[in-house]
């Protein structure tokens, strides 16, 4: 007897990994070049020569075994020292070393954070659209996910509806700004919003409610756009950063989870996401990785492709009739559906090569998700299809 939940969740793919695959089988069969695979967030940028570089180095220079051996289960001590007094230079906040747990990419963050806090019966609410995975986090820590529905006129929250979803079973709430798979970022104005409601409903039930605040692509966002650091309006927050997108490692599975150290309890808590990574196995994140990072803290693949890719993508859909929303983070365009069921239109885009996912699983029919996180040059091949696309459904000549 095996665990049929987990039996389900192995042998049934995500959508967006089944047509990365179907992209990979077609490729063979006509020609990767003929095939227009906009189904996956990765990067297509490489990351930076100083990654190479700080990974020659330390392979030259350090004791192999210190440097591919265990680091303590939380991480090296210099690395989070190091990562901590980058965010606080940053962000203006006052974390430690011991404030940071290094650990797998944003996947693994967040699924430490839920299994740190949740209780049978727990809730955490997030906002649609929203990454599917997050679901599979937080069943898996015991919770129960409940989605917000999206605000369509700009993709912010609602914020009626999510103080009206709030209840003594509210334990968390997962946001994720810049927005995968919108490609929003959520203004000032709404994280203020968001923080006062929890805080008014932390004091109504008196226990916190945790804010996990998934932020994998902070750093990729357009026209000087801010991205508040929610720490600092809110205590109760956990930080789950990834080095996969902007620093482009997503194979190399490198993140952390920073606490903030004006949780209440925040040594407690602290010692929950030890234990949480610990119950999960995910103790001692890759150690040449965890180095490389420290050394190339502040830096980033060259987002300016992204940018470029973001303007011909969504100046041309535009032109050809497309509706789409506003993309000002992340390297994703999400786009309503020429027709109301977004599997039927993602079937008819696939007759043309055109990979895309539907927006259902993100919590939003009637849309589907771009990556334009790909060479420039696909774009421009697949411009001609999305254009014959729109002619089908009438909505240009
Ligand atoms: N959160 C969001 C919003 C993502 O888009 C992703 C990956 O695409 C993740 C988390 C997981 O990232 P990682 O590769 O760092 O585990």
């Amino acid at each position: 007897m095996i665990s049929q939940k987990m039996y389900e969740l192995g042998s049934k793919r995500s959508v967006i990994r089944e047509i990365f695959e179907y992209a990979k089988k077609r490729g063979a069969e006509i020609g990767p070049e003929n095939v227009y695979d906009f189904s996956i967030g990765n990067p297509n940028v490489p990351a930076p020569e100083k990654v190479k570089e700080t990974i020659v180095k330390l392979l030259d220079t350090c004791d192999p075994v210190a440097l591919h051996g265990y680091t303590s289960a939380q991480g090296d001590f210099g690395v989070r020292d190091t990562i901590a007094k980058s965010i606080n230079r940053r962000f203006g906040t006052n974390l430690t070393a011991d404030h940071l747990y290094m650990t797998v990419g944003a996947a693994a963050s967040i699924s430490i954070c839920c299994k740190a806090v949740a209780l049978p019966g727990d809730e955490f609410i997030t906002f649609a659209p929203f990454f599917t995975e997050y679901r599979v986090f937080v069943e898996a820590a015991g919770g129960k996910l409940i989605v917000i529905p999206v605000r369509e006129e700009d993709f912010q929250i609602d914020l009626a509806a999510f103080e009206a979803r709030i209840n003594e079973n509210t334990k968390g709430v997962i946001i994720n700004s810049p927005n995968n798979p919108s490609g929003v970022v959520y203004s000032e104005q709404t994280i203020i919003e968001v923080c006062d409601i929890l805080r008014k409903k932390e004091a109504e039930y008196g226990h916190p409610i945790y804010m996990i605040a998934d932020e994998p692509y902070r750093e990729i966002v357009y026209d000087g756009i801010k991205v508040p650091y929610i720490m600092n309006y809110y205590k109760n927050t956990f930080v789950c950063y990834s080095y996969s997108k902007a620093l482009s490692l997503p194979g190399e599975r490198i993140g952390y989870v920073a606490v903030s150290n004006e949780m209440e309890e925040e040594k407690a808590i602290y010692a929950a996401v030890c234990g949480a990574g610990r119950a999960l196995g995910y103790v001692c994140a890759p150690s040449l990785f965890q180095r490389v990072v420290a050394e190339c803290v502040e830096e980033t693949a060259d987002l300016s492709v992204y940018k470029r890719n973001r303007e011909l993508l969504s100046g041309k859909l535009t032109e050809y009739g497309y509706h789409c929303v506003r993309p000002d983070g992340a390297f994703y365009l999400f786009v309503k559906a020429l027709e109301p069921d977004a599997y039927a239109f993602y079937e008819k885009a696939k007759k043309y090569e055109l990979l895309l996912v539907p927006g259902d699983d993100f919590g939003c029919p009637g849309y589907v998700r771009i990556a334009y996180c790909v060479k420039t040059s696909q774009i421009e091949a697949a411009l001609p299809a999305f254009r014959k696309l729109a002619q089908e459904y009438g909505v240009i000549e």
